[in-house]
């Protein structure tokens, strides 16, 4: 699929992330909507790191938004992709554009506390009652300086999801531009930097939008033409409330971590608030960007479901390449698979670097692909072949072995001794499955029965791979030992 060239449409958007935590998934569908329709439109797509809060910024917070951006597919190597871009870099103009309000008479000094304003209005919400607007005060350290809003008409801003909301200018106090530090705040500083960077559209979370007509009126102060204004929906959990990093798995990395495809999360996320039509739902992005358009975006908030993540991911990991589904498994196993998890303190992979065999991996690897939604499930459906014994699942054994699980146990365990030796049949899936049904059978017992307690004997659990094909791979040593092992838990 080929898009206009990047830049050739003078379309510019940004991601304009504020490093103070984790990289957010909500950032990232802001980042990835940015990214769809730059790449749709012939744009460019700016990487400002808004990083002025020096108190709450900290390096790797920065890093993790390159490297997550990078994972999913945003980085300079692309020509639509620009910057990074620092905030922090452009104090001097953000401190500019005050005094330039100042000069035009568009903002002032004001010495008044909190309280002075409280006192004065008699309420704790009205906000700031203009009281200095004409005393002509001088900056000196402990004044703020204030955005001289319109008392009359309205504002209204061009919302391509929200319909051109408009904000009745008497409801807008004189905000604060300039901290009695003279430092510039969020407002002013973001606004000069979407001017600078010749920004067109400004695509952002649904939080933002109550700033959108003050920043619009500082850009028309600012004698520039307003950005055309994107507001996204927000992003809920399944009891509705609004995503929070203290309620709610938010971290890219960590579904990253968790072994979700990068190209499955972006699929999913680029579906928060936005469909591609056709009851389609996987699909590859450039297809995705071809059907992209802003104007389509839902404004009622978007569900976080993760279970619809973890069945994306599953389809994702079954269409891979065998050897490159094989190749990834490993490198997560070696990397977050030897993670500790900060609650447990226990890392996902149990075995010990000398009994992994890689072998035994390469031969159920395909089998694995049929399973897994998330590499985070592999290390329970293949520890039983590098663990000394299968893990003690309790529930497991107390819903598989039940009578007459001892008695068939051993049935099956005397049958499959003699399989693989001299002139038998071989030790291979169907030989077993058929002595599993037979032995089975005699108790009145489907196969679907009698393999639960051949299973939990063998792997320690009630679910996991098909069970003849892991006992191949098992070998007949192991799996008589374990059958064993698993007789004398009876006898107690
Ligand atoms: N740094 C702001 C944030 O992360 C940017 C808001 C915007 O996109 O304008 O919320
Ligand atoms: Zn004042």
């Amino acid at each position: 699929m080929s898009f206009p060239a990047a830049g050739s449409s003078g379309i510019r958007v940004r991601f304009a992330p504020s490093p103070t935590g984790m990289f957010h998934v909500g950032g990232a569908r802001s980042a990835l909507f940015n990214w769809a329709l730059a790449k749709r439109q012939g744009g460019i797509f700016v990487l400002r790191i808004e990083d002025t809060d020096a108190a709450r910024n900290k390096p790797e917070w920065t890093q993790g938004i390159l490297d997550a951006l990078a994972a999913l597919g945003m980085h300079g190597d692309d020509p639509t992709f620009e910057g990074p871009y620092y905030q922090s870099d452009n104090a001097g103009q953000h401190g500019e554009a005050g005094l330039k309000l100042l000069a035009a008479g568009k903002a002032y000094y004001c010495d008044c506390t909190r309280d002075d304003v409280v006192a004065r209005t008699g309420s704790q919400h009205l906000g700031y009652d203009g009281h200095c607007r004409d005393r002509g005060l001088d900056y000196q350290p402990g004044r703020a300086l204030r955005f001289r809003t319109p008392d009359e008409g309205e504002t209204a801003v061009v919302d391509l999801i929200r319909g051109n909301p408009t904000f009745p200018n008497s409801a807008m106090e004189d905000f604060v531009i300039a901290r009695g530090d003279g430092s510039p705040v969020f407002l002013i500083a973001n606004v000069v930097d979407d001017m600078d960077e010749r920004i067109t559209h400004v695509i952002r979370g649904e939080e933002h939008l109550p700033n959108a007509p003050k920043q619009q009126l500082l850009w028309e102060a600012l004698g520039a033409t307003p950005p055309t204004w994107a507001h996204l929906p927000v992003i809920v959990n399944e009891k509705r409330q609004k995503l929070s990093k203290r309620r709610d798995k938010v971290a890219l990395e960590d579904y990253l971590a968790d072994g979700i495809l990068p190209d499955a999360m972006v699929n999913y996320l680029m579906l928060l608030g936005w469909a591609p039509g056709n009851d389609e739902e996987i699909l590859p992005f450039d297809e995705l960007v071809s059907r992209f358009d802003i104007a389509d975006v839902n404004s009622a908030s978007a569900f976080f479901d993760i279970k619809k993540l973890m069945s994306f991911n599953g389809e994702y990991i079954r269409a891979l390449p065998v050897d490159v589904f094989e190749a990834d498994v490993l490198a997560w196993l070696a990397g977050p698979g030897r993670v500790e998890d900060e609650e447990t303190g226990l890392a996902p992979v149990p075995w010990a670097d000398a009994d992994f065999d890689a072998a035994a991996f390469h031969e159920v690897a395909p089998l694995l692909q049929t399973r897994v939604a998330a590499f985070k499930e592999v290390p329970a459906n293949i520890d039983f072949l590098f663990l000394d014994q299968p893990v003690d699942d309790q529930a497991s054994w107390v819903k598989a072995m039940k009578e007459p699980a001892a008695e068939l146990l051993a049935d099956v365990r005397q049958a499959f001794a003699v399989v693989g030796a001299e002139g038998q049949q071989e030790w291979d899936a169907d030989t077993l499955k058929q002595i599993v049904l037979e032995v089975g059978e005699r108790y009145g017992l489907k196969l679907g029965k009698s393999q639960a307690p051949v299973r939990v004997a063998t792997t320690g659990r009630t679910i996991g791979l098909p069970l003849f094909e892991s006992l191949v791979v098992l070998g007949r040593d192991k799996t008589l030992a374990r059958i064993d092992r698993a007789l004398t838990k009876f006898d107690i």
